[in-house]
């Protein structure tokens, strides 16, 4: 019998100790830790993990880190912090699926200096510039290199001296020998190995060359013995390299012959956002946001903190599906996931973001009458809040009107409406400073007409309107947030998308919360009448509380 990893470092050791069933599936999320994990990247973790899951395999978190300039270990830890928070576990059957591809620097040079001695492979000392010249076009064929028939054993010499560090970036390189004339530009000789005088965050120095993508992909796959290579779609173009490269090292002995394959399906694109790391690191570069984690970012981080929750976005990712054709998400499904995920679990309260205060003037100001409401209305089993009704409320500025406008059912002088979860009041005027704003509104209650008592249902009126009692509310800072985009696509054709970011992204307001609402971090409210709200990660507390609107209660963003 073959032994499936003759040379494969610690990590993949542990896999050949235990034969694989063929019939388990096998996949990976592969992401480069240079920046931060986005939606985007949800929808691939979901789908490998999912399938791992749903089918009794085993799904690797695979930091592919073979670009040393832009990779760190910051985003080694964020990126498995996010993947952990989207409910996802790299340990199945109590063994950790946790790799590196740096881990296989020595296997990849020793299998592309094999690949040379086979003749498969020759270091080509053309410029890059010169290369790209010499590649073609999709509708002309490429040149062969002067240095692509070189001896083998000069090849392997210079090889050796790149690895040893006695040439300069970019002086040389190797390229796999395939066909500088196939129809795939991809299959024109394509670099595999290249001089990075660099330091990475895992070998520090120990390396000068590292393999390219292309090549470091499909030797990582089966190393680990992955089943599904999974990917994008402009990976298509890719796929007979990466089978190329497979099936040469098996020839050579280096691999199995049960190899991976790759699949290929649309990434996900969304309306309102961008999703291209360059434009995210801008946004934050330029300060049109405030960090990764700003609650307006797509990143998962930003999402997060803005109150999605793991169980919204991985419902979102499921109702999107896997296609093979790209098209564009519109935003609104992802805050219908959300509402989805939390009209059933997220307790009620009350918020007063523009708060305007209400007297009731004949009501005894010592006087506290109880008053409670469901903490969810759809499950019992959640309980009742208790808050008092007072003389002096807080109530949305909003909610008064001194002339009232067409079909304005509200208070106003002469308009009754009901206090939700207290009684009817009748507006009787109002008090202003000396510009003319009105900072006081007044209105007279009727005792009769308490919510849950027999006389509630005595009067009709045609308004509800929300408060809170200005003896226990709760001050509260409250950020508004909505799309960071008022253009459905910001980068489409060669718009700079920052000229369409929304000026509105952000509104700070200073209001009350109920008394109870607790600023207990990761927990989604809803806000009566106003929407979904999570107390902010970073800068909430309990004595300064900040809560982030996640999104508001109906779609307001016609398309
Ligand atoms: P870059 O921005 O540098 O091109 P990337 O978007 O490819 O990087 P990676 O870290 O390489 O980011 O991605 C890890 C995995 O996530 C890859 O398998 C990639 O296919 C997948 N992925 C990235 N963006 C999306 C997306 N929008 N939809 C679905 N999958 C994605
Ligand atoms: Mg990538
Ligand atoms: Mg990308």
């Amino acid at each position: 019998a073959q032994k499936r990893w003759a040379n494969a470092p610690a990590t993949a050791d542990l896999l050949a100790t235990a034969p694989l069933d063929p019939a388990r599936i096998r996949t990976r999320f592969p992401p480069e830790p240079n920046g931060y994990l986005h939606i985007g990247h949800a929808k691939s973790i979901c789908l490998n993990f999912g399938l791992a899951r749903d089918y009794g395999g085993v799904c690797h978190l695979r930091f592919d880190d073979t670009n040393p300039e832009k990779e760190d270990q910051e985003y080694v830890d964020a990126i498995m912090d996010a993947v952990k928070w989207l409910g996802f576990d790299w340990t199945t059957h109590a063994k950790e699926h946790l790799y590196f591809a740096s881990d296989y620097f020595e296997l990849m040079f020793k299998f592309a200096r094999s690949l040379i001695s086979a003749g498969h492979a020759y270091v080509d000392q053309q410029s890059p510039e010169e290369m790209r010249n010499m590649r073609g076009t999709l509708t002309e064929p490429g040149k062969d290199s002067p240095w692509r028939d070189r001896p083998i054993v000069e090849s392997e010499r210079l090889f050796d001296a790149m690895r040893a560090g006695m040439h300069a970036d970019g002086s040389m390189a190797v390229r796999a020998r395939i066909d500088m004339r196939s129809p795939n530009i991809n299959m024109r000789d394509p670099v595999i190995y290249r001089i990075r005088h660099a330091e990475h965050h895992r070998t520090g120095n120990k390396w000068c060359v590292y393999p390219m993508y292309a090549f470091a992909h499909p030797i990582e796959d089966a190393l680990e013995g992955i089943t599904h290579s999974i990917c994008t779609l402009e990976f298509e173009d890719q796929r007979p390299f990466y089978d190329w490269t497979l099936s040469q090292l098996r020839d050579l002995g280096h691999l199995s012959a049960q190899l991976p394959q790759q699949y290929e399906f649309a990434r996900l694109n969304m309306s309102y956002i961008v999703t291209s790391k360059r434009k995210l690191l801008q946004l934050v570069k330029d300060n049109h946001v405030e960090g990764w984690d700003d609650p307006r970012m797509p990143t998962l981080a930003g999402l997060r903190r803005r109150g999605y929750t793991a169980s919204a976005l991985r419902l979102f990712c499921e109702r999107t599906g896997v296609s093979k054709s790209n098209s564009r998400i519109d935003y609104a499904l992802l805050d219908q996931a959300l509402r989805e995920d939390q009209d059933p679990v997220a307790r009620r309260s009350v918020a007063i973001l523009k708060p305007l205060k209400l007297v009731i003037t004949n009501f005894p100001a010592d006087k506290v009458e109880p008053c409670h409401a469901p903490n969810n209305p759809h499950d019992e089993s959640a309980g009742q809040r208790n808050f008092p009704f007072t003389r002096e409320l807080w109530i949305e500025e909003e909610d008064f009107a001194e002339v009232p406008p067409p079909k304005y059912f509200r208070l106003f002088p002469g308009n009754s409406v009901r206090l939700k979860y207290g009684y009817i009041v009748t507006c009787t005027g109002c008090v202003k400073d000396e510009t003319g704003r009105v900072i006081e509104v007044h209105a007279e209650y009727n005792p009769d007409t308490k919510s849950g008592t027999a006389g509630a249902n005595s009067v009709k009126v045609k308004g509800t309107i929300t408060w809170i009692s200005t003896l226990s509310a709760i001050a509260t800072e409250f950020r508004l947030y909505d799309r960071l985009f008022s253009e459905p696509f910001p980068d489409a054709g060669d718009r700079d998308f920052l000229t369409c970011l929304n000026p509105a992204s952000k509104e700070i307001v200073h209001g009350w919360l109920e008394p109870g609402t607790l600023a207990e971090k990761g927990v989604l409210w809803q806000f009566e009448r106003l929407g979904y709200f999570t107390p902010d990660l970073l800068d909430s507390s309990a004595s300064a509380p900040v809560f982030n609107r996640t999104t508001t209660l109906k779609d307001t963003w016609a398309n």
